[in-house]
Parts: C-alpha cells; sequence; structure tokens
C-alpha cells in the first residue's frame, strides 16, 4: 500500500480519514485555518498554498472597507458610497460620529472622509 503523506504535518496518513485539500491529502485534523486555527471541516479557502476559515479569508482577501481598511466578510453588513464600501460600523459622520444610512444626504471631504449635511451645513456657516 502507498503511503500518503499528510501536507500539513508531513506525516503518513493512517488514520481512514483523510481530507482532499488543493489536490493533495490532509489528517482531518491538521486542516485548520493558519489564522485562527479553527478545524476546517467543511468549507476552506485557499491563497498561496495557505488554507482559511471563510472569515479570516474575506478578512484578508476580500473587499476591504474603505473607512477602516480590514477587509470585508460575506457576513458583514455593509453600505455603499459612490464606489466605495464600508462597515455598516465604519460608515459615519467624521464629524459626529453619527451613523449614516444608505441614501442619506452625505458630504465627500476626500476619498474617505464625509460628513452628514448638518455639519455640513454647520461648517458652512462657520467659515
Ligand atoms: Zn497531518
Ligand atoms: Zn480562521
Ligand atoms: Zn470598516
Ligand atoms: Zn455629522
Amino acid at each position: 500500500m502507498k503511503m500518503v503523506q499528510c501536507a500539513g504535518c508531513d506525516r503518513p496518513i493512517l488514520d481512514r480519514f483523510l481530507l482532499n485539500v488543493l489536490d493533495r491529502s490532509w489528517h482531518a485534523a491538521c486542516v485548520h485555518c493558519c489564522e485562527c486555527k479553527c478545524n476546517l471541516t467543511e468549507k476552506c479557502f485557499s491563497r498561496d498554498g495557505k488554507l482559511y476559515c471563510r472569515n479570516d479569508f474575506f478578512k484578508r482577501f476580500g473587499t476591504k472597507c474603505t473607512g477602516c481598511s480590514q477587509g470585508i466578510s460575506p457576513t458583514d453588513l455593509v453600505r455603499r458610497a459612490r464606489n466605495k464600501v464600508f462597515h455598516l460600523k465604519c460608515f459615519t459622520c467624521m464629524m459626529c460620529r453619527k451613523q449614516l444610512s444608505t441614501g442619506e444626504e452625505l458630504y465627500v471631504l476626500d476619498e474617505k472622509c464625509f460628513i452628514c449635511k448638518e455639519d455640513y451645513l454647520n461648517s458652512r456657516h462657520n467659515q
């Protein structure tokens, strides 16, 4: 019998249960996310030969939030403004920190700074 080597720990796989990931064989216990070390029993994502759980994969390689520059996972709620994407919690007025909703009037100051209408009017007033 040909000995199968685990792609994770390089030890032979003697158990009956092995997983095929990235066209290689793994001990079930060796398939874990390289970031949070959680066991990947169902779906896993890979990039450059490394394995990631869904969350960490999207954190790393997914669309980035314009506000905090962190990745956006598919389960995160997002807001869009122009062609930028923000976490719901990052979509706030930079003056009063009020969370803005889609469709609410806002004034973009530069790439990722925007203020609510109220603050915009106030700042115009004070100049
Ligand atoms: Zn292994
Ligand atoms: Zn993970
Ligand atoms: Zn964010
Ligand atoms: Zn505001």
